[in-house]
């Protein structure tokens, strides 16, 4: 299974692909996050990337383009991959196309996650992560089950991103808008783009994409 979850920043993405794994057994290819770990680690591609992730642009095609190029060669995408993140313009989608059809692989669906802006800037603010395994939360529309333990590994360290800020989120929206958006046609002409209600709860998004990938 290879599918691409696509949608604007806060829209669930994450939320959903880690569930996906559960489900699927395929890794997650997320390029935000493996460009915050890039950044932490002070490597070439996170010193150019940090001041454009900051002031909420976009890193250039050519390095996240490599980045994944590299990502989906490893040995836990064998069973396939979510696209979490990427791709983010039509160069990218165009360059992925160009990977998959030399390695003679498809894409199974491209499942868009259609929530409003508004919804957006309450959605990020909220949100973080455990430092330990990444497992990820909110304030409140999802909380672990015991306040300040991460359900998942029960660490209780969590990170919140530099760039989950009202202001640089107004910029990250523009971005998707002028940039993003545009795969929308792009992949409905392939007829591979399928839709769900990302303004639903959790568990009902996920139902809907199971839905989805079922009947598609
Ligand atoms: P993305 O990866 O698309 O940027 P996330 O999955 O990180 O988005 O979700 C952003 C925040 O919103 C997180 O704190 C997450 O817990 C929360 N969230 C995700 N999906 C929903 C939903 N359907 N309803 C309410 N909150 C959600
Ligand atoms: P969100 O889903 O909340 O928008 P991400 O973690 O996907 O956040 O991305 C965080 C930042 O990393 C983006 O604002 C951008 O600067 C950079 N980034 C991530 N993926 C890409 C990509 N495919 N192309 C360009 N920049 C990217
Ligand atoms: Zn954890």
């Amino acid at each position: 299974m290879r599918l691409i979850l696509l949608g604007p920043p806060g829209a669930g993405k994450g939320t959903q692909a880690q569930r996906l794994v559960d489900r699927y057994g395929i890794a997650q290819l997320s390029t935000g996050d493996m460009l915050r770990a890039a950044v932490a680690a002070g490597t070439e591609v996170g010193l150019r990337a940090k001041a454009v992730m900051e002031a909420g642009d976009l890193v250039s095609d050519d390095i996240v383009v490599g980045i994944i190029a590299d990502r989906v060669e490893q040995d836990d995408c064998q069973n396939g991959f979510i696209l979490d993140g990427f791709p983010r313009t039509l160069a990218q989608a165009e360059a992925l196309e160009q990977m998959l059809a030399e390695k003679s692989l498809q894409l199974n669906a491209v499942i868009e996650m259609q929530v409003d802006d508004a919804a957006l800037i309450g959605r990020i603010t909220g949100r973080y992560t455990c430092a330990a395994c990444g497992a990820g939360y909110h304030d409140r529309n999802l909380q672990p089950k015991v306040a300040g333990i991460c359900d998942k590994c029960g660490g209780a360290d969590f990170n919140r991103r530099a760039d989950d800020n009202a202001e640089t989120v107004a910029l990250r929206l523009n971005a998707y808008h002028e940039q993003t958006a545009p795969l929308l046609p792009f992949y409905q002409k392939k007829g591979s783009l399928l839709a769900v209600d990302g303004m639903a709860d959790i568990d009902e998004v996920s139902g809907q994409i199971k839905a989805v990938l079922e009947a598609g």
